[in-house]
């Protein structure tokens, strides 16, 4: 039986549980430097060496080198990339597409779920001041300060009108950071040309183009996938639209805003503040200005959905599974590039990599 040779170019299982399925079911592994805590790693020639002759790549988000045509192209029996996470804009889909191979991502809801409830921690700290009322009193404060005051969310039977909740991205994250806050009585404004009112119904929010949002939201978040299209789609001329008293929220992809930008409007006292758990690049620099300014910004290093007993765990379970199915010539369940599927079918169908009738795929616990 000859060795499949996997490459997990970004390990993000310490248990290495995971590793061992692989091996135990034939397979030579082939590790990476970057990994969930180091995200830089091997650069695009290191990386393209490691995936020659590999029948399958694997790994978390990578920020040194992203997954290129050429990189793809190391290998002529590569039949696929498997992320551990919801985001592929760390591959090049088209390229992989046109190569012929399949794109899996892994958007569990420990993953996204955890984004959805850490998206709402983010904004209900700043709006009820929580890391200011608890500096004063460890400072040495007597007691009350009228600066400590926070925001109340929701509408109320006296008229007070709630504040308003702006959704960039009504899928996975969106939805469900809408469901979560609905209860509070907020009113919730949502911008996504790709989903259907149906969708704005259910989840009883008001469906707006983007100027609208951002003109009338107190809190404008952020939960698109980084495209094209949606590559720096918050920079000056949007965040001109915001009220000064509004804050942005960014837990999709860092490239999704202008960051330079934001820093400026923040600078300027344009807009009240921003809570950011990803940046344009990673990790964040240490000279990167938005660490110099106080509690208008509320920062994470990226770990949003970084939960005990969840993150990426279930994930990279998901992806190694993904990684034997295709090994066996079987499609896994969580295609991206589902427009592939016709051509892997007719290059790798049924053709397990160690020759042979495909053996069920073992699945551990999610
Ligand atoms: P999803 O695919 O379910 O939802 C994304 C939504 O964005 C879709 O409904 C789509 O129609 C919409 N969209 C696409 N282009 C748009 C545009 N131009 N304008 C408005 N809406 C647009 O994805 P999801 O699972 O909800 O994840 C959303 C984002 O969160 C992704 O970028 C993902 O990478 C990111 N994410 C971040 C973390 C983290 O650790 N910070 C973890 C998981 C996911």
């Amino acid at each position: 039986m000859s060795a499949a040779k996997v490459f997990i170019f970004a390990p993000a299982d310490p248990t290495e549980e995971t590793h061992k399925m692989l091996q135990e079911q034939g397979c030579e592994l082939i590790l990476g430097k970057a990994s969930w805590d180091t995200p830089d790693g091997d650069n695009e020639a290191e990386m393209a060496r490691l995936a020659a002759g590999c029948d399958a790549l694997a790994g978390t988000s990578i920020r040194s080198s992203p997954i290129t045509r050429g990189i793809m192209e190391s290998s002529d029996r590569l039949r696929i990339v498997a992320k551990y996470t919801i985001g592929v804009d760390d591959v090049d889909v088209e390229a992989a597409t046109d190569l012929g191979i399949l794109v899996t991502h892994a958007p569990t809801e420990s993953n996204w779920g955890g984004v959805a409830e850490g998206t709402i921690t983010a904004m209900l700290t700043m709006l009820k001041k929580v890391r200011e009322r608890d500096r004063y009193l460890k400072n040495g404060n007597a007691w009350r300060d009228p600066g400590l005051q926070g925001t109340y969310v929701g509408a109320r039977a006296d008229g007070y009108p709630g504040i308003t909740l702006g959704l960039i991205g009504l899928g996975r994250i969106g939805s469900r950071v809408a469901a979560l806050m609905r209860p509070w009585n907020m009113k919730i404004l949502a911008y996504d040309p790709y989903v259907p009112d149906a969708k704005f119904t259910e989840h009883g929010v008001q469906r707006v183009d983007l100027d609208t949002l951002l003109r009338e939201s107190d809190v404008v978040s952020l939960h698109v996938v980084l495209t094209r299209e949606t590559r720096q789609m918050i920079g000056a001329a949007q965040l001109r639209l915001m009220k000064p008293s509004a804050i942005l929220i960014n837990t999709s992809r860092g490239f999704c805003v202008e960051e330079s930008a934001l820093v400026e409007a923040l600078q300027q006292e344009r807009i009240a503040g921003a809570a950011l758990d990803v940046f344009e690049y990673e990790p964040l620099a240490l000279d990167s200005p938005l660490r110099v300014l106080g509690d208008r910004v509320l920062l994470s290093p990226h770990m949003v959905s970084s939960n005990l007993g969840s993150g990426l765990r279930p994930g990279v379970q998901w992806a190694t599974e993904s990684v034997l199915h295709a090994l066996r010539g079987e499609v896994p369940d969580n295609v991206y590039n589902t427009e592939v599927i016709p051509r892997w079918r007719n290059r790798f169908g049924g053709k397990s990599v160690w020759g042979g009738r495909p053996e069920p795929v073992p699945s551990p616990a999610r």
